[in-house]
């Protein structure tokens, strides 16, 4: 049976402002509030005797009030004291300017108090003490006291005492973990659970109740994704296995290079999900240089020699044009023919691509948006590969897929925690590319303090006198992209009038105009510009491993995933590359962020250290979102969200 009524004054015998302000708070019904998870609890379970009170900490005793008085000094400030005494001692306490206490503290009662002690030669008294008359349900103090999210008007004692109120309805709350789950699991019925997250009998049972309810916010949220991937997981048309497929050999024959371990393992899943007879669906995360493209190929071969087309969507024309001439490369000599569409692509032009990929002419489309247009049609779209998927919207994704019935396959090179991954992505397979190319010498990373930012830039022009190249990254500006776009353009005025006169700079920013863009990235790519100073919004995701150095200005600004990200722009030839983070912050914290950079250089574990220092939306960098918050669960926990997941599979098949 399910009750839950709305909450209101009634009720909650109380006056309709908390109502209000409850409903501002989005609490609306009981199981609202009983859900309204403290987010921390005091630990105020260990009573003391006062004889063994220790001197400036904070401690809770119990006693009995032996005697209580109320003064008032000239000023007219009011003041309480009173004497709390055990079978071992005495305690003072001191009130300041609270009056009410005389009609809350009375001579005998017995008291149950927190707060930190001060020891006067022996003489040990509390200042503004918090206390509770003692009872077989204490709720303020005395306990393990839960710790709730206050606004303006509402505090944790309030809620302490309503939701207390309100416990009794827990036994008529719908439980939506099916009861076999709950077993199998072990986990602790769903109403003591709501019991104890509040009111905790112990540490262990906090953790009891706390491990069900958040088990139940990842089994439902994994419950959606799985379900969302079984509609996806359709049977492939059977016109997909018309001609059959003789195998990759031909493809890796031809590569130019010797695959990876892990790049070997994820074309062969993607083999498996290819013969498996359903649609594929299927996200490939791997650092930058990981060798994302190869893999991507060796799926748009097959669909080449099987007769079906596909597509790749990638987020601006300057990684289209990349994705083309390495395909181009790697594809056209075994026979594929491949277009390249794109926004900028003339009107003429772009009506005779689409006449051939209509026919059934053209084995794969590299493109942008452009792609998602309606007027774009496909003879047979067998594959859709989706570059850097977090660049585009779900919608735009679907637009892509329902072109035909297609395959999917994402690719990412933000490396983020397994657990983001599946709890963002549950709805595809993931495969980790976690190795590099050989031969990949890692990128020499330092933090430069301010005092060295001359030397740093005089080592600059030495390399660029070699032939190097460099990017500059501008800090991070999150209130408008205007205002960065104007800094920018500062910082490039500042570098070429004044440190670099006599080099070839040049100044990349999202409000220029695409055909811009490409022509400074193509005058980079060909070195005829030595240093690139860019706005954090632009996709410098090309490759010029002629470019050795990558300075980062307000570096502590961004996560460590974008960093990493930015990093990965050099490091790309045989030279040995180098990142310079500057900071004008000092903290802590920053600084422990800054030196991982200088450390670590695996994507994955920046990512993971990302989560535990800033949190999960930090972890995209701040523009990014559409990370769920997570009410009781945890980023962190890795172990019970594949359980949640074993579960809510076995629930669904
Ligand atoms: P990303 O994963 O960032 O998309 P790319 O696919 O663009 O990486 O590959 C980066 C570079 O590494 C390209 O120049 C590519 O030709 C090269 N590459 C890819 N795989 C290998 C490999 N196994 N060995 C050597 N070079 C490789
Ligand atoms: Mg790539």
């Amino acid at each position: 049976m399910r009750l839950d009524p709305l909450l209101d004054s009634r009720l909650l015998k109380t006056r309709d402002s908390y109502i209000k302000i409850l409903r501002a708070m989005g609490l609306m019904r009981v199981s609202d509030l009983l859900t309204y998870f403290p987010r921390a609890h005091r630990a105020e379970n260990e009573f003391l005797k006062i004889a063994e009170l220790p001197a400036d900490q904070v401690v809770t005793v119990e006693g009995r009030l032996r005697g209580v008085v109320h003064l008032t000094s000239k000023k007219g400030m009011r003041m309480t004291r009173g004497i709390l005494e055990d079978e071992t001692g005495i305690l003072e306490l001191v009130f300041f300017n609270q009056p009410f206490l005389k009609q809350r503290l009375f001579k005998g009662m017995e008291l149950v108090v927190t707060g930190k002690v001060k020891d006067n030669f022996g003489k040990k008294s509390m200042a503004s003490p918090r206390f509770e008359p003692k009872s077989s349900v204490m709720l303020h103090t005395g306990r393990l006291v839960p710790v709730y999210r206050e606004t303006e008007g509402m505090n944790s004692a309030w809620l302490r005492q309503k939701i207390h109120f309100l416990l009794p309805f827990a036994d008529h709350m719908e439980d939506s973990l099916p009861e076999t789950v709950r077993g199998e699991e072990g986990l602790m019925p769903f109403a003591e659970a709501i019991r104890q997250i509040h009111y905790p009998d112990s540490e262990e049972l906090l953790g009891q109740a706390r491990e069900r309810l958040a088990f139940d916010e990842l089994f439902q949220l994994q419950l959606k994704s799985i379900q969302k991937r079984k509609e996806q997981k359709k049977r492939a048309p059977d016109e997909f296995f018309q001609v059959e497929f003789g195998g990759l050999e031909p493809f890796l024959q031809a590569l130019p290079f010797q695959l990876t371990g892990a790049q070997e393992r994820a074309i062969a899943e993607i083999q498996t999900d290819l013969d498996s007879g359903d649609l594929m669906s299927r996200l490939v995360q791997g650092d930058v240089g990981s060798g994302k493209t190869a893999v991507a190929a060796s799926a748009i071969y097959r669909m080449g020699v099987c007769r079906l087309q596909s597509a790749i969507l990638a987020p601006t024309e300057i990684l289209a044009r990349q994705h083309y001439l390495t395909l181009m490369r790697l594809l056209q000599p075994l026979g594929l023919s491949i277009e390249l569409l794109l926004g900028s692509t003339p009107a003429s032009q772009k009506d005779e691509i689409k006449v051939r990929l209509a026919a059934g002419m053209t084995d794969l489309v590299v493109g942008t948006h452009a792609l998602l247009e309606e007027n774009v049609q496909f003879h047979r779209l067998g594959l859709a590969v989706i570059d850097e998927q977090h660049r585009f919207g779900v919608l735009q994704r679907e637009a892509l897929a329902q072109k035909g019935t297609p395959h999917l396959l994402s690719l990412s090179a933000t490396p983020i925690p397994r657990t983001m991954a599946l709890l963002l992505y549950g709805d595809q397979d993931l495969t980790i590319l976690d190795e590099m190319p050989a031969g990949r010498k890692p990128v020499i990373t330092r933090i430069v303090p301010e005092l060295k930012r001359r030397d740093a830039y005089f080592w600059i022009a030495d390399q660029v006198d070699k032939g190097r190249q460099a990017f500059v990254i501008c800090p991070l500006i999150t209130e408008s992209e205007v205002i960065e776009v104007k800094a920018a353009t500062e910082e490039f005025e500042r570098l070429s009038k004044e440190i670099f006169p006599t080099l070839k700079l040049a100044l990349l920013h999202g409000k220029m105009k695409s055909s811009e863009k490409e022509e400074i990235m193509a005058a980079f790519k060909a070195n005829e510009i030595s240093i690139l100073v860019s706005t954090s919004v632009v996709e410098v995701g090309i490759d010029v491993p002629n470019a050795t150095i990558m300075l980062i200005e307000g570096a502590d600004r961004f996560g460590l995933s974008q960093l990493h990200q930015f990093r990965g722009r050099v490091g790309r030839g045989d030279e040995q590359s180098y990142c310079f983070l500057f900071t004008d912050a000092d903290t802590a914290v920053s600084m422990e962020r800054l030196h991982a950079m200088e450390k670590i250089n695996d994507g994955f574990e920046l990512s993971e250290l990302d989560l535990k220092l800033r949190g999960p939306g930090e972890v995209f960098g701040l523009r990014q979102s559409g990370v769920p918050d997570l009410k009781i669960a945890s980023y962190m926990d890795l172990d019970l969200l594949k359980r949640a997941r074993a579960a809510a599979e076995r629930t669904l098949a």
